[in-house]
């Protein structure tokens, strides 16, 4: 969320320019800078023992195509916290390991969203209001179900797709 008025005193911003960081927006009444620093998300390839993604249907995202698991992180949490938080809040699986593979800068929320690979054992679902649906799919399916409108779900899982099928020469 971008910031004009200080949080403060209510006065409205100006710029400033600090260290090699350039102009920067500033309150001259309590001599405070302000950042416009992304939000941080995680978002997450669910990957099973048989090597099947897990979609999620979030009709609040798109009624039609499905998406990859993701979420915000909280204070104190690491990233990997929030992977294995987040993909057990969502779907009820639990993450054995999980894997950094890239990440993605999301303009229109100012947020970086950081890429996984989560790699569960597949158990039964768990239930979550942020979810409609949850679905096992293999690989080659799961490209032609996943939202590449306005989201980043379908370049994720294109990438790791590349990488899972480096590892397993399939
Ligand atoms: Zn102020």
């Amino acid at each position: 969320m971008d910031i004009n008025f200080c949080t403060q005193c209510g006065k409205q911003l100006t710029y400033k320019t600090i260290g090699d960081e350039g102009e920067q927006k500033y309150c001259e009444c309590c001599s405070k800078f302000y950042f416009d620093n992304p939000a941080s998300c995680v978002l997450v390839a669910i990957i099973n023992e048989n090597n099947q993604v897990l979609l999620l249907k979030q009709n609040y995202i798109s009624t039609k195509n499905y998406t990859l698991c993701s979420g915000y992180l909280k204070k104190g949490d690491t990233l990997e916290e929030t992977v294995a938080r987040e993909v057990l809040e969502e779907t009820g699986q639990c993450v054995i390991p999980c894997e950094y593979v890239q990440s993605y800068y999301f303009a229109p929320k100012n947020l970086i969203m950081t890429g996984f690979i989560a790699y569960v054992k597949a158990s039964e679902f768990g239930s979550s209001n942020e979810v409609d649906g949850l679905v096992w799919v293999n690989l080659d399916k799961a490209v032609t179900m996943v939202e590449r409108e306005n989201n980043y779900s379908g370049v994720h899982l294109d990438r790791c797709i590349d990488l899972i099928k480096k590892v397993l020469i399939i």
